[in-house]
């Protein structure tokens, strides 16, 4: 029946509005993949009939628990902490932890419920979580981290385990709070659990290439893209946002392929070097000294430094990767980027572009790669992270990295043949949504209500 798909999606999505109450990310995050899956209701009514996506947008369970903690003057301090075990249709439950002030349960069931598509998009075993705090270790000391992550794993290690639920790190956690949270879970548990966390050390269980994957993913991805329209990074100008994990590694691939970058950003404002940022500088700046984008600047006098991190779009570029975080990319600054002559988005941050900005880009036939798809490869390299650690064994950098452009190439193939079979070719938003949800719809089917 002509429309009923439509309709269904019109009611659900109202049901998960008056449900959850005031999670606008949330409702973001569900209104994208429900309006894209529309198509595939359309053709095949099991979907509905099994109240497929009724169940999918409710998670399994969503834990919010207190974290107590005492800072370096003995001040009692309390945070709150949060775990949203969203679907394990297809594995065990898999997604980072995200430590920044603006943590609530809008944004953590927002990361999760895409972490369920994204995982399966991966072609591995895992399901959708995703947890955090909004406790912010900017401006703390090492022991006040560690005291927080200890405090915070004291309570999240009666619901994960290596077959449970995997956390990892995101914004805010990477391997030094791995390390703390492991230490921890091993002192509760009693057992050497190497699998239960990933992006770990390489010493204790990590896994190479792990901490470069979601950048480098996320080139992969997008040179896929770009060499389908006989396009590159060679000799492009590109613009990276952030200078975390993921955009470091992002902006290093992207240098390596012949690109230069000419900008990043952090939370305070962004640098631009006509010639090509220097990734050296911002890799100890960031890496090792804890500074910020402005410290760039004194020692490359030519870059300018701008306050407020949005005016990075701006900039004329003809690759954009959005690597810092959710909804940094609004229809204006898409229209600029677009008005400069983009020629490609990827998406290495979640939900960096607002629903009004995806829709800019596609109507003006720019090259998109959802983040879905384009971030995939760091979830991925933890899968392989669980692999080596169940098989106690680990792969070398070279390995891995094959590994990852394959698995990389597959999403790419796969969100691309999803977007044609529903008429909708090189939509990589609707493909993604389509290729991710048909596996863990159909496992969830066959597993029953
Ligand atoms: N936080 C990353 C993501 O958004 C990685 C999650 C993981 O490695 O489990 O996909």
């Amino acid at each position: 029946r002509a429309g009923h798909a439509q309709d269904y999606v019109n009611d659900l999505f109202e049901t998960v509005k008056t449900r959850n109450p005031n999670e606008f990310e949330y409702h973001q995050a569900v209104k994208e993949v429900l309006h894209s899956l529309i198509p595939v209701l359309d053709k095949n009514p099991k979907y509905i009939e099994h109240a497929v996506l009724d169940r999918l947008v409710e998670p399994d369970r969503l834990i919010s628990f207190r974290v107590p903690w005492t800072d370096d003057r003995g001040k009692v301090r309390v945070n709150r902490g949060f775990r949203v075990q969203f679907n394990n249709a297809i594995g065990p439950y898999k997604g980072g932890l995200r430590f920044h002030p603006s943590v609530n349960a809008s944004i953590i069931k927002f990361l999760g419920f895409e972490q369920i598509f994204k995982n399966s998009l991966t072609g591995q075993a895992i399901g959708g979580g995703k947890g955090g705090s909004d406790f912010d270790p900017k401006g703390k000391s090492d022991l006040e981290i560690m005291r927080f992550c200890q405090s915070f794993m004291t309570e999240l290690s009666k619901y994960i385990g290596p077959d449970t639920d995997v956390p990892a790190g995101d914004i805010g956690v990477g391997a030094k709070e791995i390390g703390y949270m492991f230490g921890q879970y091993k002192k509760m548990v009693g057992a050497y659990e190497a699998g239960v966390l990933t992006g770990k050390g390489i010493g204790y269980g990590g896994s190479l290439a792990r901490k470069e994957a979601t950048g480098y993913g996320a080139v992969y991805f997008v040179e896929q893209m770009l060499s389908s329209k006989g396009l590159s990074f060679n000799g492009s100008t590109v613009v990276v946002s952030g200078s975390g994990n993921v955009s470091i590694y992002a902006m290093e691939k992207a240098m390596q392929l012949g690109a230069k970058v000419v900008a990043c950003s952090d939370s305070s404002g962004y640098i631009y070097h006509k010639d090509g940022i220097n990734l050296a500088t911002i890799k100890r700046l960031k890496e090792v000294e804890n500074k910020r984008c402005s410290d760039y600047v004194k020692e490359h006098p030519d870059a300018v430094y701008t306050e407020g991190c949005s005016g990075i779009w701006t900039i004329p570029c003809d690759i954009a990767l959005p690597c810092a975080t959710q909804n940094e990319i609004d229809k204006a600054a898409a229209e600029l980027l677009v008005r400069n002559g983009v020629k490609a988005v990827g998406e290495g941050a979640n939900m960096p572009s607002t629903l009004d900005a995806i829709d800019v880009f596609l109507e003006n036939r720019v090259l998109f790669a959802p983040a879905k798809a384009a971030n995939a490869g760091g979830v991925s390299v933890s899968a392989l992270e669980m692999a080596q650690n169940s098989a106690r064994l680990s792969w070398t950098m070279e390995e891995v990295d094959a590994k990852l452009q394959t698995i990389m190439s597959n999403i790419y193939r796969e969100s691309m043949k999803a977007s044609e079979e529903y008429g909708v070719p090189g939509n990589l938003v609707v493909g993604a949504n389509i290729a991710g949800f048909v596996k863990v719809a159909d496992a969830m089917i066959a597993q029953g209500i």
